[in-house]
């Protein structure tokens, strides 16, 4: 039987990975895979999480399972930390799940068990795992256009328009912060507009947040979901520690459900502990519990906040001095969108082709659709990126 199954498409960015590995030249930059590095190139374990992980080994009594929506203090802290006050608690339902991809993947089905002729409306571009998930559930998936090519910011105009065919059966699902793949974000006027749009279809609004604290701070990046929070019916929600705690091998997700009102709460929350258990039972616990360790520690909780502010500046300076460069060396201001961009990725808006050029020139790594990953730089490697991007003319 299993000789009938067929290849899959191999992931491009573990390809890229690869064939990094392999270059031998000395300046080899990665601007690949999507996780964060500091200057040395070095994905840390963040003090807290250390911390923490010392504080679980020493007083953890058993591993015995967890609830099947895995342990509510980790749901609540979470939650407070995605929501604060813009919601009354009462209306949410929330599990643990494997990473935020854990979340995604349950979101959709939640959406597909409440309604089969649901269509999902992705900006175009989206993480490409959205829309493999998609296609793997069978959820018909409309594109809307979000990236202007142009000025490489938002095409809010087109988004708005593509959102115009939007239905009371369908789901608009919205990058929370930190788009990715093009670090490029809607301002809070053009949320509202967005809100209101879903409000006048009463269509299901769905956030991805994978990077709250990566780009204008940790409070302002939930600024948007809290401010759909307050203002829709219902929401569901899917949110990742794998970055902002840089926890990503823990699998470390949480997925929310907000029901229009708290008297069907019970039974959102029944459907999401139904979807772990046909999934996977019981969530994994690990990094839950380093999230909720720090998140209800005071003095922890202000040491991950410091590191991870530290990481967010050092990813806005790389930005900046990028755009300055950039400038300096083609004395003209068109990149000054890197600067803008908000998060681990900006897209530099170019082709293929030229994703390519950059590769076998000089070589810098970057994803086929030009997503640079901005933590993949250092102060040292920004004038080779910026040298490389002048001279093949983009
Ligand atoms: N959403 C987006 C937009 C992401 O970029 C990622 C990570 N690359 C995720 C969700 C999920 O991350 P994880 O499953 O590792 O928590």
């Amino acid at each position: 039987m299993l000789t009938n199954l067929k290849e899959q498409p191999k992931d491009k960015i573990l390809g890229l990975m690869a064939m990094y590995r392999e270059d031998p030249r000395q300046t080899k930059v990665d601007l690949g895979v999507g996780v964060y590095k500091n200057a040395e190139g070095v994905t840390p374990v963040m003090r807290a999480v250390k911390t923490a992980e010392r504080k679980i080994v020493e007083e953890q009594i058993t591993k015995a399972y967890t609830g099947l929506a895995g342990d509510p203090v980790y749901s609540e802290a979470m939650i407070d930390m995605l929501l604060a006050q813009s919601v009354d608690k009462a209306r949410l339902a929330a599990v643990a799940t494997p990473g935020g991809t854990g979340a995604i993947r349950q979101a959709f089905e939640l959406i597909k068990t409440a309604n089969p002729k649901a269509r999902v409306f992705v900006s175009d571009p989206t993480w490409p795992n959205h829309v493999s998930i998609l296609n793997h559930l069978g959820i018909e998936m409309v594109k809307y256009r979000y990236f202007d090519a142009e000025t490489r910011g938002v095409n809010f105009d087109g988004m708005m328009e593509d959102l115009a065919e939007v239905t009371g059966d369908d789901v608009v699902l919205l990058h929370g912060c930190c788009h990715n793949p093009t670090g490029a974000n809607l301002n809070l006027t053009q949320w509202q507009s967005v809100i209101d749009l879903i409000n006048d279809k009463a269509c299901l609004p769905m956030i991805d947040i994978a990077y709250q604290g990566f780009g204008d701070g940790l409070e302002e990046d939930a600024a948007a979901t809290r401010l759909v929070a307050s203002s829709v019916p219902e929401l569901l929600i899917a949110a990742s520690c794998s970055k902002n705690f840089g926890i990503y091998r823990e699998r470390t997700g949480l997925l929310i459900a907000m029901s229009e009102k708290a008297e069907n709460t019970a039974i959102a929350q029944g459907n999401l502990n139904h979807l772990n258990r046909q999934n996977f039972s019981f969530p994994p616990d690990h990094g839950a519990r380093v999230v909720a360790t720090i998140l209800t520690d005071d003095t922890l909780k202000a040491d991950w906040m410091a590191e991870l502010e530290e990481t967010r500046l050092g990813m806005l300076a790389l930005r900046e001095q990028l755009a300055s460069e950039l400038q300096r060396l083609s004395g003209s201001d068109r990149f000054g969108f890197l600067a803008q961009h908000r998060g681990m990725f900006s897209q530099l808006g170019t082709t293929p082709d030229m994703v390519e050029k950059l590769r076998v020139d000089n070589a810098i790594y970057m994803v086929g659709d030009s997503r640079m990953n901005i933590a993949g730089l250092n102060k040292n490697s920004v004038p080779i990126l910026a040298q490389a991007i002048v001279d093949a003319g983009i």
